[in-house]
């Protein structure tokens, strides 16, 4: 997994915008990072060795991904994920030169502006993250990768990845005009007990044996993924509505089922 990104001037070495992805946060001091890496890349270029792609440091590798005049830096945990966090950081590079090329050019030293970007490349990471991590595995070792994940990210970063994923899926599924038998269909795989409709506007959903709760014990509600890929799936099966999904119970918090509760509106 990707845990932070640099985005660096090329020529300055200065830092533009730093960003962590999960719970774990290094703790390195930004600008004598980007310095390193700098120094890094001039020493070999200066001994015609060529682009430095990437180091590792401990048990973290350094991909260092070059684009127009900017660099995008990436820390990233295990080394075996690093050709999908290439493409994370390439599309960062590009949107954020897209962006503020011009700016750089009579750029005064003033990094607010950059601030503003943060939530798009958020979007690129966690889409990449749900793409190439989960729906391209699916259904093999999503559980367990969902649930190693979820103590990684922030909840609300869960829940994204799950409507990612689940608006993946709906895609994959044959049109049939029924959104229950839909769901039905699709979360067998988590072990759904019951679907009822409600209303037209209300569908509940149960899951007795819910996968990602099994040896959990949580204060919190523990199934973001799980609300999330219901409303993804739903909202890619009804676009013209606006969906809303709530988990109303939780096995991890001590309920006999989890349970989600899914409005049309
Ligand atoms: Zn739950």
């Amino acid at each position: 997994m990707l845990l932070e990104i640099f985005i660096i001037v090329k020529e300055s070495s200065t830092l533009l915008l730093h960003r962590a992805f999960t719970k774990k946060k290094i703790d390195v001091d930004g600008q004598l990072f980007s310095g390193l890496i700098s120094a890094i890349s001039m020493f070999f270029s200066e001994l015609k060795m060529g682009q430095v792609n990437s180091f590792e440091i401990g048990a973290q590798r350094v991909l260092i991904s070059p684009y127009e005049g900017i660099v995008i830096v990436g820390v990233v945990e295990e080394q075996k994920e690093a050709q999908f966090v290439q493409n994370s950081l390439k599309k960062i590079g590009e949107k954020f030169w897209l962006e503020f090329k011009e700016l750089l050019t009579k750029w005064d030293g003033e990094i607010s502006p950059f601030k503003s970007c943060e939530s798009k490349i958020d979007n690129i990471v966690y889409s990449e993250f749900a793409k190439s991590y989960i729906s391209a595995h699916f259904p093999k070792k999503m559980i367990g990768v969902v649930r190693q994940f979820q103590n990684i990210f922030e909840k609300p970063i869960v829940r994204y990845i799950g409507l990612k994923v689940g608006d993946e899926r709906s895609k994959h599924i044959k049109m049939s005009k029924n959104l229950k038998n839909k769901l039905h269909k699709e979360l067998d795989l988590f072990s759904i007990n019951k679907i009822t409709e409600r209303s037209e506007n209300e569908i509940i959903i149960e899951v007795k044996m819910c996968p990602f709760c099994r040896k959990i014990k949580n204060v919190e509600f523990n199934c973001d993924f799980l609300a999330g890929f219901i409303e993804g799936f739903a909202m890619q099966c009804l676009p013209n509505k606006a969906i809303e999904v709530i988990e109303t119970d939780c096995i991890a918090h001590g309920n006999e089922a989890c349970v989600f509760n899914l409005s049309i509106k």
